[in-house]
């Protein structure tokens, strides 16, 4: 089957080690073997907050990132939801598809509203899953590089398209997850990494900022290091980072480490992210903000044609 891959992310601050680790290395990847549409999806920021805050210089920076990681624009199509009115009208049909109680029992929403600023929760949040489905069944995607995270809102796009294929004709392929090589990176505060929870080494971080992060992140007070996920959960997922960062097995890395206690660890740990970012940066040091504008232009103006042609071909379906 020729697949067609679509994956995004919200600009909300800069991209993390989670992102690369969960979603931007298979992006790398499967850009030389399918078409791929990356999104930049600025209507989801509000979701979760009420105003959508620096909203422009983020976009800019989500696509500085995309290119210093290698995502190449001559073979991905970048584009945003705000400059894709046609997502917004795919969203009307498939919200029809889907009950509320589906809706309210979305685990990740349930997660989103805990970690939310605001103090009610909106609609968006509760439907922008829906969105997101619109988003993987416009360019008729079916691989989805995504984090853990993202499972059940991968779910909600399944129903949406097997619902619409059933009720007006098969129109939609059935999207997959493809899971990267670690699906839920934890935040040096123990819990999901995150742009917008403070907890995140950012991909464009300098080395002094990120050794002063990882110098910040909690340990525990025995000497030997071990990796124990159950046990040592703080010292294990700092092995983690650096394993990934060296594509090496965290428990032996804590071998190596052995008695030399959360010094040794935390240096170890902060080489082995500057070192496997270091060429990143220096590719996105190289590049403009006038560079992103126009690819962010010329994606926009393709992934536009596609959704022209798919709301057409729903309108025809439902017999609009
Ligand atoms: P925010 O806190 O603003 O929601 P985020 O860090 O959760 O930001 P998103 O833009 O919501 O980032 O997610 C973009 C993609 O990155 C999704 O596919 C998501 O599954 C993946 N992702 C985000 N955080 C992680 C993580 N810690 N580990 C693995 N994948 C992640
Ligand atoms: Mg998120």
């Amino acid at each position: 089957m020729n697949d067609v891959v679509l994956t995004g992310d919200r600009p909300t601050g800069p991209l993390h080690l989670g992102h690369y680790f969960g979603s931007l290395a298979n992006r790398v990847l499967l850009q030389d073997l399918h078409p791929l549409y990356v999104l930049i999806a600025d209507y989801q920021v509000i979701t979760d907050r009420d105003l959508p805050g620096e909203i422009r210089r983020h976009t800019t920076e989500l696509l500085l990132d995309y290119l210093a990681v290698g995502i190449d624009p001559a073979k991905a199509t970048i584009f945003q939801h705000s400059a894709i009115p046609e997502l917004n009208q795919l969203l009307l049909p498939f919200l029809s598809l889907v009950s509320v109680s589906e809706l309210g029992r979305n685990p990740t929403v349930k997660d989103e509203i805990a970690h939310s600023s605001q103090s009610a929760v909106s609609g968006l949040m509760f439907t922008y899953p829906v969105h997101q489905a619109a988003d993987i069944l416009f360019c008729k995607g079916t691989l989805v590089p995504v984090g853990k995270d993202q499972l059940p809102h991968l779910e909600v796009a399944r129903l949406v398209a097997r619902r619409f294929n059933e009720r007006y004709g098969a129109v939609f392929p059935l999207p997959e997850a493809m899971m990267g090589a670690q699906p839920l990176l934890k935040g040096l505060d123990g819990g999901k990494m995150s742009k917008s929870r403070g907890n995140a080494i950012a991909l464009s971080a300098t080395e002094d900022e990120t050794a002063a992060l990882i110098r910040k992140a909690r340990t525990d007070a025995e000497r030997l290091i071990t990796f124990e996920e159950e046990r040592r959960p703080e010292v294990a997922n700092l092995l983690t980072l650096a394993g990934l960062c060296l594509g090496r097995a965290p428990a032996e890395l804590a071998e190596e480490i052995g008695d030399g206690g959360a010094v040794t660890l935390k240096r170890v740990v902060t080489e082995a992210v500057n070192e496997f970012l270091r060429p990143v940066r220096k590719r996105r040091a190289e590049l403009s903000e006038g560079d992103a504008r126009r690819i962010l232009a010329e994606g926009n103006e393709r992934a536009r044609e596609r959704a022209v042609r798919t709301l057409e071909e729903v309108r025809v379906a439902m017999g609009f």
